[in-house]
């Protein structure tokens, strides 16, 4: 399962924020907005500018434990 079905599985299975519960998660509320997450994507992505760094992604996701 690649990162992209991931998200969306996610959404479908629990759209509320697991992190915050108080927004859908939403792929882009994860990545840029949820408070709860700050810390972690601040350490593994630094600024929004670098979510193209793929390896970066991943690994912000890992540290979440949302991956099986
Ligand atoms: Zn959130």
């Amino acid at each position: 399962m690649d990162l992209m079905e991931n998200l969306i599985l996610n959404n479908i299975l629990s759209p509320q924020c697991r992190a915050c519960m108080e927004a859908d998660e939403t792929p882009t509320h994860v990545l840029l907005r949820c408070r709860e997450v700050a810390e972690q994507r601040a350490a593994y992505l630094g600024s929004p500018a670098s979510l193209t760094d793929l390896d970066g992604l991943l690994s912000f996701w890992s540290e979440l434990s949302w991956l099986e």
